[in-house]
């Protein structure tokens, strides 16, 4: 039988969502030797925005313009949420800096460093956010002067109705049109898929088609609107080619899931991460840890079976909530997936959920997971840290709602600014 021999590290990041993708360029870019693995997780769900705080206090829906006051108020009325254990400058240095990877990784986003913008999404409904990738955020502008606008839906392509945006819009934004065409060379086709438009669109013969159809609607419009099917590796030159043919601004809109910007964001960092010297184990799963003192954490990993082991001084656990498998609910608890860490969360299912649905406070369950110290340790018996070197960033950690507050990036990016930094300063 053959021995593997472990791969050494100092740190394993576990877990390929926005947390994990994070920690992983933080730590790289700090000198350290770094191993991630994870499946795709929430991220190739995700609309692409980054939102920082959006929603404080969630029952009383009350929105922020600007984040950063928002975060005030939420630390001071909820001490226990994960911002509350980040430093404000951390998480503008974290966020400028995962913003500079993007860029380099030819994703760029834009934003106002003080405060929110309001985005068209594909509910019709306008909603507060953070940073906007770049092929979306002249759609910000055009929201915000009301431009004339042409939105276009495609005849297959199902949860995108460029009608129903305009019925929602209406008295907000009386200029806005609506044109149902067919996608270039999928005519007749009973159902078109957002991955497989953004793939053809990088060829400029469907940017020659599209451009010609939409152009046939356009009457004028300034800016034209689509759902998020502009390229998926170089969406930059794509939406810039197809603007210039069709001669107006183009954005795109924010859809439902799988979405084409979170495939973006994954193979932009699936792409530069290992430029970093990160040794990055896609579609692997971790699946069983040990620790010994003084050796560290010893993982073993593999697709269906353990079929590496991974020697490693630290971890940052970034395994994501029920989605990205890093908590399962059984009959009665709730769990944690890999170390068996204790869970904070309702002492009766029962109240895992209020009894309506649509109740403005959110759900119990939402704001369960993992109690951690101010260095992001997961805390276990007599609230004293489970390992010294086992940190935890992202939406597994406990105390917050990041649907409900809109905060999903800009927690999972500043919680692992905080954890790398913590398994810097307790000698990592
Ligand atoms: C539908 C949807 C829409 C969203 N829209 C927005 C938005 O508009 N704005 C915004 O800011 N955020 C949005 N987000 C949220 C954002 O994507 C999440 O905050 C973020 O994905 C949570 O990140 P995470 O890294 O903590 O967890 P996840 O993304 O769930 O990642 C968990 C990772 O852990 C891995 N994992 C789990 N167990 C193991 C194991 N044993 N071994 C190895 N790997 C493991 C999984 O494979 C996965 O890679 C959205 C998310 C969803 C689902």
């Amino acid at each position: 039988m053959s021995v593997i021999r472990p791969l050494k590290c100092d740190l394993t990041v576990i877990g390929t969502g926005m947390a994990g993708m994070a920690a992983t360029l933080f730590a790289a870019h700090r000198g350290l030797n770094v191993v991630q693995v994870g499946r795709s997780g929430e991220v190739i769900f995700a609309s692409g925005l980054l939102d920082l705080l959006g929603v404080h206090p969630v029952a009383a829906k009350k929105m922020w313009h600007n984040p950063w006051a928002g975060m005030r108020a939420l630390v001071r009325d909820c001490p226990r949420h994960p911002y509350a254990r980040v430093q404000t400058n951390d998480i503008k240095v974290g966020l400028k800096e995962f913003l500079a990877f993007l860029d380099g990784a030819g994703l760029a986003y834009h934003r106002h460093v003080g405060r929110n913008v309001e985005i068209l999404t594909s509910m019709g409904t306008a909603k507060l956010t953070h940073g906007v990738p770049e092929t979306m955020w002249p759609g910000v502008e055009a929201l915000k002067e009301k431009k004339s606008c042409l939105l276009i839906e495609f005849r297959g392509l199902k949860g995108f109705s460029a009608r129903q945006i305009a019925q929602v819009q209406k008295d907000r934004w009386p200029d806005l049109r609506t044109a149902r065409i067919d996608f270039p060379e999928m005519e007749g086709f009973s159902e078109v898929y957002t991955e497989r438009m953004a793939r053809a669109l990088e060829s400029s013969r469907y940017r020659r088609k599209l451009a010609v159809a939409v152009k046939a609607h356009l009457s004028g419009a300034k800016t034209v609107g689509l759902p998020a099917v502009m390229g998926i590796s170089n969406s930059r030159q794509v939406a810039s080619d197809l603007a210039e043919r069709i001669g107006a601004d183009l954005f795109e809109i924010p859809g439902m899931p799988p979405s084409v910007p979170g495939l973006r964001l994954k193979e932009a960092f699936e792409r530069g991460l290992p430029l970093l010297g990160v040794t990055l184990f896609s579609q692997k799963q971790v699946f069983d840890v040990s620790h010994k003192k003084g050796r560290g954490f010893v993982l073993g990993i593999g697709r269906a079976e353990v079929e590496q082991t991974i020697q490693s001084k630290g971890v940052v656990l970034a395994s994501g909530r029920f989605i990205g498998g890093g908590l399962y609910a059984d009959r009665d608890r709730i769990r944690e997936t890999l170390f068996n860490l204790p869970i904070n969360q309702p002492a009766d299912r029962h109240d895992w959920h209020r009894k309506g649905f649509l109740d403005s406070r959110g759900h119990p369950i939402n704001s369960t997971g993992l109690e951690v110290d101010d260095l992001f340790r997961p805390l276990g018996k007599k609230n004293r840290p489970v390992f010294e070197a086992l940190f935890a960033a992202g939406s597994i950690l406990a105390h917050q709602d990041w649907i409900r507050m809109k905060c999903g990036s800009g927690l999972a990016i500043a919680t692992a600014f905080a954890a790398v930094d913590a398994f810097l300063k307790t000698g990592g």
